[in-house]
C-alpha cells in the first residue's frame, strides 16, 4: 500500500541521474519527503524540483555529496535540515563501472575509485544511518547491487568484485538486524539504460549505446517501481532480494 510511504522521509544517494533519480521522484510523487545526493550540485537540484512538481507538499533537500570520501560523509548528518532527520528509508544507490579491460590492463586508479564508491562508500553511509535507524527503532536500508553481484562476466572483474561485495555486505548486516524493526533489501537489476553505460565507457556514447544492441533494456523507472514497491509492503514483510532482468537479456 502506497500510503504507507505518505509523510516518510527517504535518502537517495546518487539521485542526480538514472535510477537514484527516478526512485527519487516516484517516491515523492507517493507523498514521501526527500533528501538527494550526489556530487553534481546543478543535477540534484534539478531532480528535487521534479520532486517538488510531483508533489509539492512534501520536503526536499539536496546535498552535494561524494559517497567515496569519508571526511565529506563525517559531515553527511550535519548538512541534513533539522526538519528532514527523522530518516525512515535510506537508498544506498550511488554506484557506476569504470571501463571494461581485463584484470592486467585495469588502472589501480579505476580499482580504488570502485571500491571507494560501490563498497567504501555504501559501507559509511550504512552506518551512519544504521545507527540512526536503532535508535529511532524503524528504518529500512536498500542496496543497488546488481546482475554483476550475482554473475561474474569477463571484461568486468572489479566491477563484479564490488557488487557481490555489496551482495555479501548486504545479506550479512540484514541476519545482523533479524530481531529489530529494520529492514533490508537487495535490489539486483540487469540492464539498464542509463548515464551508467556512458560512465562505463569514459564519455563515449556510441560504444554506451552499443551494449544495448539486440536488447530491450529496462529503464531507471522499472527499477525505481520496485525498490519504492519493497519499501511499501507492510513492516513485518522484509524483502530481501529483487533480482529484475529485461526479457531478452541472458
Ligand atoms: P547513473 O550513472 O545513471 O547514475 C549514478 C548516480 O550515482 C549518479 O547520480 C551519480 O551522480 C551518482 N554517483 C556516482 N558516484 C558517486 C559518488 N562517489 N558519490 C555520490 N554520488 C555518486 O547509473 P545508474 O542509475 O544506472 O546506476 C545506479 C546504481 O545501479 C549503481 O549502483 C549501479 O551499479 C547499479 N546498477 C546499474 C545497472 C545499469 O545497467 N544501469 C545494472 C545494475 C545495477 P554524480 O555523478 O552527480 O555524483
Amino acid at each position: 500500500n502506497a500510503s504507507r510511504l505518505v509523510g516518510k522521509t527517504v535518502i537517495v544517494t546518487g539521485a542526480s541521474a538514472g535510477i537514484g533519480a527516478a526512485t527519487a521522484i516516484l517516491f515523492a510523487k507517493g507523498g514521501s519527503n526527500i533528501v538527494l545526493i550526489a556530487r553534481r550540485k546543478d543535477a540534484i537540484d534539478a531532480v528535487a524540483q521534479q520532486c517538488v512538481t510531483a508533489h509539492k507538499q512534501s520536503d526536499f533537500a539536496t546535498i552535494q555529496l561524494d559517497v567515496s570520501d569519508k571526511a565529506q560523509v563525517a559531515t553527511l548528518w550535519d548538512k541534513i535540515p533539522q526538519d528532514l532527520r527523522n530518516v525512515d528509508i535510506l537508498v544506498n544507490n550511488a554506484g557506476f563501472v569504470l571501463g571494461v579491460e581485463h584484470v592486467g590492463d585495469i588502472k589501480d586508479a579505476d580499482v580504488e575509485a570502485m571500491f571507494a564508491t560501490n563498497v567504501l562508500g555504501l559501507i559509511s553511509v550504512t552506518q551512519l544511518f544504521v545507527r540512526h535507524f536503532k535508535e529511532r527503532k524503524t528504518g529500512h536500508i536498500i542496496n543497488l547491487s546488481s546482475v554483476a553481484g550475482r554473475e561474474p562476466y569477463a571484461g568486468g572483474s572489479i566491477y563484479t568484485a564490488t557488487k557481490h561485495a555489496v551482495h555479501a555486505f548486504t545479506a550479512s548486516m540484514m541476519r545482523e538486524l533479524v530481531n529489530t524493526p529494520i529492514r533490508v533489501t537487495e535490489i539486483q537489476p540487469g540492464m539498464v539504460e542509463t548515464e551508467f553505460s556512458i560512465v562505463r565507457f569514459r564519455g563515449d556514447a556510441d560504444a554506451a549505446k552499443k551494449v544495448y544492441d539486440g536488447l530491450q533494456p529496462l529503464v531507471a523507472e522499472d527499477i525505481a517501481e520496485e525498490i519504492v514497491w519493497a519499501a511499501s509492503r507492510p513492516p513485518h514483510v522484509n524483502l530481501a532480494e529483487v533480482f529484475v532482468m529485461p526479457v531478452n537479456q541472458a
